[in-house]
């Protein structure tokens, strides 16, 4: 028995003796099947050829992605709180190496999930940890492999740790989560949006979808509660879903700008 991922958007599937028929996270009109058809690997197979990456954006907020890019593309971000370890997003792989780095950083408190694009193979990572996962319960139908250690959350906002909360923003899915922690950038305040809201290539704006590689956009009404969902929190700077969609500074404004942009181009 093996637990199968998909290549195409790095879902782990539960441990069956051979892969499934098809990938509903792929099948849904958000993602996509490729040309060449669908693929499966394993974290045996993913581990020969590829290695975890990581990149420092400062001293506590420290991003992890694989390498050679494998699925999306997914990076989590490992942010060391004064109240311990949290673990934002979750990327397939999960490695010996990577096990023995964040240990030796002192292992994890919490771990938290956007929307189902990133749920790759978070159950392995929470055994591993030995930590919950918290996920939208509004997005619960697209867990494909369930487990323990998930633990659904309901409403708006859900505070993780005394400083880190998760705001649920929805749009792109009824349960896409973003992630605030207000020690970040050395205390102005981090938002990690994920899909939620979309770091622009310029990195200086935002963007809105309901599904960003078949480019179908959001209505205006739920870019506005993407908006309102974030108006109360205070924040600087902006993590995006890749090593370098990060915007440094003005964030706040330039999701004002962003939604204004966005909502004078639909109308
Ligand atoms: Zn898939
Ligand atoms: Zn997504």
């Amino acid at each position: 028995m093996q637990a199968f991922i998909c290549t195409t958007c790095g879902t782990q599937f539960p441990p069956a003796e051979k892969a499934p028929p098809n990938c509903p996270i792929c099948d849904d009109e958000r993602q996509y099947v490729p040309q060449s058809g669908q693929g499966w690997t394993t974290q045996q197979k993913l581990a020969v050829g590829h290695v975890n990456g990581w990149h420092q954006y400062e001293p506590s907020i420290i991003g992890v992605a694989t390498q050679p890019r494998f699925a999306i593309g997914q990076r989590a971000v490992l942010m060391r709180t004064a109240h311990g370890n949290v673990l934002w997003d979750c990327i397939s792989m999960l490695d010996d190496a990577t096990v023995s780095l964040i240990k030796a950083l002192g292992g994890l408190q919490a771990m938290a999930v956007s929307h189902p694009h990133f749920y790759t193979s978070m159950n392995d990572w929470a055994e591993a940890f030995d930590v919950d996962v918290h996920v939208h319960a509004d997005d619960s139908q697209w867990i494909m492999r369930k487990g323990p250690r998930i633990k659904l959350w309901k409403g708006e906002t859900l505070k993780l740790t005394p400083d880190a909360t998760l705001i649920r923003g929805g749009g792109h899915f009824e349960g896409s989560s973003m992630l605030h922690w207000a020690g970040g950038a050395g205390g102005r305040g981090i938002v990690c949006c994920s899909d939620t809201a979309y770091v622009a290539a310029d990195r200086q704006h935002l963007t809105f979808m309901r599904s960003y590689p078949n480019l179908v956009p959001l209505p205006a009404e739920r870019v506005q509660a993407i908006a309102d969902a974030l108006a109360p929190f205070a924040f600087d700077k902006m993590f995006g879903n890749f090593f370098e969609s990060v915007i440094e500074t003005g964030a706040k404004q330039a999701l004002n700008r962003s939604v204004e942009r966005y909502l004078a181009a639909i109308r």
